[in-house]
């Protein structure tokens, strides 16, 4: 079993890729962000202790996050290996993420900080289904997301206030994991400032 890492800054667009690599692939996708969200909604422990550090746009602690991770890949449709997006963040979470399995390719989708800030504060996503969409750069169609079950989501964190905290959180603590993995000699750097399609293509041929 081995999994995938998707890496990037917030707004690079793993979300989108994730839910495309997961059709290629069959990997289910495992989203940090969206499992504190849940945590939070749900009002648990870890959401109560996660949500401070999420609205300031800073990490949650790596013991937190290192434990839902631990128990997530228990579960049975994590057999086969997952594809991580938003993790790991830092790298004593690569250096734990490295004793509970086995990575054979992190995909680090590049895009520089000036578009960043216009990719976040546009975003929003189907409650149905998850898919992301943009304002101005993927709108979701007049007559609502495919899948049939339309509702807008926009995430508390998508905002001009938020946005350069979790920038400058990005280049301080998760950038230096790219180095981190290219000696390891598993990084596929692509550039994410294109067409959708053309990176999903470019990351489909890094994962052959
Ligand atoms: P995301 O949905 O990946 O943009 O994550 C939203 C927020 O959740 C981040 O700004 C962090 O506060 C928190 N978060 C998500 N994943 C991690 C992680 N691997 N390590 C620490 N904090 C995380």
């Amino acid at each position: 079993m081995s999994s995938i890492v998707l890496f990037g800054p917030p707004g690079a667009g793993k979300g989108t890729q994730a839910a495309r690599i997961m059709e290629a692939t069959g990997l289910p996708q495992v989203s940090t962000g969206d499992m504190l969200r849940a945590a939070v909604n749900a009002n648990t422990l870890t959401g109560i202790e996660a949500k401070g550090y999420m609205d300031a746009g800073k990490l949650v602690p790596d013991e937190v996050i290192i434990n839902l991770i631990k128990d997530r890949i228990l579960e049975d449709d994590a057999v086969n290996g997952v594809m991580f997006d938003g993790f790991p963040r830092t790298i004593p979470q690569a250096e734990a993420l490295s004793q509970i399995t086995a990575v054979s390719h992190v995909i680090a989708i590049e895009v520089p900080d000036s578009k960043i800030v216009d990719r976040i504060c546009g975003r929003y996503s189907c409650g149905g289904c998850g898919l992301v969409y943009h304002d101005t750069f993927n709108p979701v169609a007049a007559s609502g997301c495919d899948c049939g079950n339309w509702q807008e989501k926009r995430r508390a964190d998508d905002n001009a206030a938020t946005v350069q905290s979790r920038l400058d959180t990005y280049h301080l603590q998760t950038s230096p994991l790219a180095q981190w993995y290219k000696e390891k000699g598993i990084l596929h750097s692509i550039d994410g400032d294109r067409a959708i399609d053309q990176i999903t293509g470019d990351i489909l041929v890094a994962l052959e």
